[in-house]
């Protein structure tokens, strides 16, 4: 049997699992979240804070970005922090103030789950499972997040090759879990002016090697608010289905990464810029949910 579509001009052999290559399945799968579809024509944006940090940050962050045309509220409540003496998230109490902001806006939500034993918990106040970066190799997490019942934000590792990452999104699909949207959100390499290098070349290769939806995360990308307008559009540009983006009300107060959040004004205005792209490139920007009655 053939084992990868990319001896031409590839030195590496991507051996593509059978049940994310898109040769089992030519058309991409279409991820639908209340309404939301991730993997149309149409582009989605998530939006939201790094970290829940209290009702008000998560509750006006939430408004701030529905109006400024975000589909999908993210924010974490169990936060994987490099060091154990960082804010390490408001657990449940978080997912309360998550599941707050998504009656107020009636936006579905995304949050992370750490560890198999958060599982039910997370799954009762989330639309998506969000698995990290730092998770990507945890296969008892993954298998647990193939058997759950929502829809899996799964990130690519920082120091995963395309193909272990298309392995461990295996893990998902062989549970029977479908929902998995991809997420590019920068790789390691030798740079450090960057957090991590955006691999945007990783968009065309995972759209052209799977059938699952593609998004990129440009806040985690870069490391910087300032570079995550560029890189978001450049992201559309090169055909990703849809953008997570860190914003945060009070960036410079923010628990976590508020470098790389950005002001909610500032992400009003780069929605609009990227419906301009959007357009460019064939596709538009998936029109606002109006708010719960
Ligand atoms: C996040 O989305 O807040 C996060 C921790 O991302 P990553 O797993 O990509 O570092
Ligand atoms: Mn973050």
């Amino acid at each position: 049997m053939e084992s990868n579509h990319y001896n031409d001009f590839s030195p590496t052999e991507y051996s593509v699992p059978a049940r994310v290559d898109r040769k089992s399945k030519p058309d991409t799968t279409k991820v639908n979240i209340g309404g939301v579809c991730i993997g149309g024509t149409e582009v989605i944006i998530i939006a939201g804070p790094c970290a829940i940090e209290s009702r008000e940050q998560m509750l006006d962050t939430a408004m701030q970005v529905h109006a400024a045309g975000a589909n999908i509220l993210r924010g974490g409540a169990f936060k994987p922090r490099t060091s154990p003496y960082s804010f390490q998230g408001l657990g449940e109490e978080g997912l309360k103030y998550l599941e707050e902001a998504r009656k107020e806006t009636g936006m579905p939500v995304v949050t992370e789950v750490l560890d198999t034993r958060q599982m039910e918990l997370v799954c009762k106040y989330t639309d998506i499972v969000q698995i990290g970066s730092r998770s990507m190799h945890n296969y008892p997490l993954l298998k647990e997040a193939g058997r759950c019942k929502k829809s899996v934000l799964f990130k690519r590792g920082m120091m995963a090759t395309v193909e272990e990452y298309l392995l461990a999104a295996e893990y998902i699909l062989c549970e029977g879990n479908q929902d998995v949207i991809l997420c590019e959100r920068g790789i390691r390499t030798f740079e450090n002016s960057t957090r991590f290098t955006l691999d945007l070349s990783a968009v065309p290769l995972l759209k052209r090697l799977t059938h699952l939806p593609v998004i990129v995360d440009p806040s985690h990308g870069t490391g910087l608010s300032w570079m995550v307008p560029a890189m978001a559009k450049a992201a559309v540009a090169a055909g990703a289905d849809g953008l997570m983006i860190e914003v945060h009300n009070r960036p410079l107060d923010a628990l976590s990464d508020g470098r790389q959040s950005m002001y909610p004004d500032d992400f009003a205005q780069l929605v609009k810029d990227i419906d301009k792209v959007a357009h460019a490139v064939g596709r538009k920007l998936l029109p606002l949910k109006p708010p719960a009655a």
